[in-house]
């Protein structure tokens, strides 16, 4: 073990690193992060670094709030804009309690457990998310919802400086590990989409929450705010993040059968029927806020119904086109506002129970569902996803797979979280109150 520390060690004196960013996430996925000199990393290689979880939203306890963060050190990055003279570096850190046990509301550590649980049995979970977000304008050095530019899915725009952030986001993310696949315009004006390589669940859930805050940071060094909220104007596309999953089993995509119906694996069609018997769980930890449900409605291309296809884009479950390693099952109503490592969680865990218990999915639905009528729909036995957080938040707390999943303390605190934000939206007066009564009454 101090050989690996001292690997470490003179692998920051070597690339120059002066001070380390110790980061973690809090249950809603926000990042979080606790900067400390290099010569502190010997000590938080060894101890761990102590802080106040009660102070971390979704973390407190009141027994115990004093916390460890160890970093992982297969997530040594360096922070691609910080100063050659004066490295910064970051680690993404576990969450231990002061009696060296792992800390069971720390989210990483909840999708690490369902990953061991699925590697039991022979699988990986590999999964690429498709990052959506807008870039608006700053005014008067705050964020607002003017827009950048009016431009539209895979416009190719002269001089805008949305395409420099996403230049500059593209580079960096690349320096810092990222396999970047694809970056474009998508079709709300001021939309972006940055698209990166598939790969095991953890690492695409450290990737997200870096993702996020490297967006945030380089669109404000072009003076631009980067949100990721998922229905920032009405009446134009939100953004989504897409995932887009498969499982492995002995170096082989176990989602492909060249033999299957649609050339999908008994493993796919399984795993698809355990995400749509748990999606409305699913739910409440892909679309954690209020504003996550103004997304989910019919005419902007985010799913609505719950159903899966081979053919169409409408679905909530798509199964994209390409075969063989690429073979897999595009999950459409997570947003990028979900806790990745939660949401990749409550994911496997559905589809394993899919696989494990042999679940056979309901008929794909191959027609666009938005064409059919109410009536076509209930005949076909297609239903609603929850259309707003409460009817999610309940969804979860029945579903007693996705709560063993969470824990105990996690359940209690989304819920918790839940009912308090539910609550405050609908005590608040919005403006579409005042315009629709104030003179009509
Ligand atoms: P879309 O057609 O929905 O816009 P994109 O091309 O934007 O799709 O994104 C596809 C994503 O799927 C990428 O992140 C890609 O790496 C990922 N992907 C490809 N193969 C697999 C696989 N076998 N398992 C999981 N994800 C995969
Ligand atoms: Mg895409
Ligand atoms: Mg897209
Ligand atoms: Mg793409
Ligand atoms: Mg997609």
């Amino acid at each position: 073990v101090s050989d690996e520390i001292d690997a470490i060690l003179s692998k920051l004196e070597g690339d120059n690193v002066r001070s380390v960013l110790l980061q973690f996430s809090d249950l809603e996925g926000k990042p979080k992060n606790v900067a400390i000199p290099t010569k502190q990393m010997k000590k938080a290689l060894t101890d761990g670094i102590s802080f106040d979880g009660s102070s971390i939203q979704g973390f407190a306890r009141l027994e115990e709030s004093d916390m460890l963060l160890r970093p992982d050190p297969s997530t040594y990055q360096i922070i691609p804009w910080s100063d050659d003279q004066f490295r910064s570096a970051r680690f993404i850190c576990d969450v231990y309690t002061t009696h060296g046990e792992p800390f069971p509301g720390d989210p990483r550590r909840i999708l690490r457990t369902q990953i061991e649980k699925a590697a039991k049995l022979g699988y990986t979970f590999n999964v690429g998310p498709e990052m959506e977000f807008f870039l608006f304008r700053m005014v008067d050095g705050h964020a607002s919802v003017n827009l950048q530019d009016h431009n539209g899915y895979f416009d190719q725009t002269p001089a805008n400086p949305a395409e420099d952030v996403r230049r500059d986001l593209v580079i960096s993310l690349s320096e810092m590990g990222f396999n970047i696949e694809a970056s474009h315009h998508e079709v709300a004006p001021s939309q972006h989409e940055i698209d990166f390589t598939y790969g095991d669940a953890l690492g695409m859930a450290d990737k997200v929450v870096t993702f996020k805050f490297v967006a945030k940071t380089l669109a404000l060094k072009r003076n631009l705010h980067a949100t990721f909220m998922p229905k920032p104007i009405y009446g134009i596309n939100g953004s989504g993040m897409h995932v887009n999953c498969s499982l492995m089993k002995d170096g082989e995509n176990a989602f492909f059968d060249p033999n299957g119906d649609h050339q999908l694996s008994d493993t796919a069609r399984h795993f698809i029927a355990g995400l749509l018997k748990h999606i409305d769980g699913i739910t409440r930890v892909a679309n954690p806020t209020i504003n996550s449900y103004k997304r989910l409605i019919p005419g902007y291309e985010a799913p609505v119904y719950v159903g899966w296809s081979a053919m169409n884009r409408s679905t909530l479950i798509r199964v994209p086109s390409s075969r063989g390693r690429s073979t897999r099952a595009e999950l459409r109503s997570p947003d990028p506002t979900c806790n990745p490592y939660l949401t990749f969680a409550v994911m496997l865990a559905a589809g394993m129970d899919g696989v494990i218990n042999k679940i056979e999915p309901p008929e794909s639905i191959d027609k666009n569902i938005f064409r059919m009528t109410a009536a076509e729909r209930s005949e076909a036995g297609i239903r609603c996803l929850p259309w707003n957080l409460q009817v999610a938040n309940n969804a979860l707390m029945e579903d007693k797979l996705l709560c063993d999943v969470l824990g105990e303390h996690v359940v209690a605190q989304i819920n918790r979280l839940g009912e308090l934000e539910w609550g405050e939206f609908s005590r608040a007066i919005t403006d579409w109150e005042i315009k629709r009564y104030l003179a009509n009454y």
